[in-house]
């Protein structure tokens, strides 16, 4: 291999010679939950009820999403419905069996039953949702003693905050 062939000078290493590796230190919880909640946000400045959602696999984000009802038209276009939709395109696959989804807010019936058939492998959201919630606090979808898939739920992560966007979101529409 020659190796007296490839100069590059110190200069060139530093400024952009070498590919820009990918950082690949694991990220907490907290971290992915910080994105969810930029997405409330961008919701919110749309006028949505702002809730947020990424899909995170591989260490990556593979779909961002936030409520679009309005926007769209669309009843089903829940945060967590939204970034499905783009981690399956991403993805390539309509099984997500190594992503995990963060939400910002306890995800609904339909969000829990879609996150079932994308087969979800863990699902870490903020808030509990005590009108709609359907990991347990009004039923339990995700995790029915009736169906197979299982998934792993972490609860309460930066709950305060996420709960916070909600309510003051609710407060000022009054
Ligand atoms: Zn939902």
């Amino acid at each position: 291999m020659p190796v007296e062939r490839l100069p590059v000078s110190p200069q060139k290493a530093a400024t952009g010679g070498q590919p820009k590796t990918q950082d690949l230190t694991p990220k907490t919880d907290e971290f992915w939950m910080e994105e969810a909640l930029r997405c409330a946000q961008r919701g919110l400045e749309a006028g949505e009820v702002p809730v947020g959602a990424v899909v995170v696999c591989d260490g990556r984000i593979v779909g961002r999403g936030w409520n679009r009802n309005l926007t769209d038209s669309d009843p089903t276009a829940h945060a967590e419905i939204v970034a499905l939709r783009e981690a399956g395109a991403a993805v390539g696959n309509h099984r997500l069996e190594d992503c995990e989804l963060f939400a910002t807010i306890e995800p609904c019936a339909m969000c829990a039953g879609a996150m079932v058939h994308a087969r979800i492998r863990r699902l870490v959201y903020g808030a509990d949702d005590p009108k709609a919630g359907a990991v347990h606090s009004v039923m339990a979808v995700l995790n029915h003693p009736q169906l197979n898939h299982r998934i792993e739920v972490r609860s309460g992560v930066l709950a305060g905050r996420s709960a916070e966007v909600l309510q003051s979101f609710f407060r000022n529409r009054r």
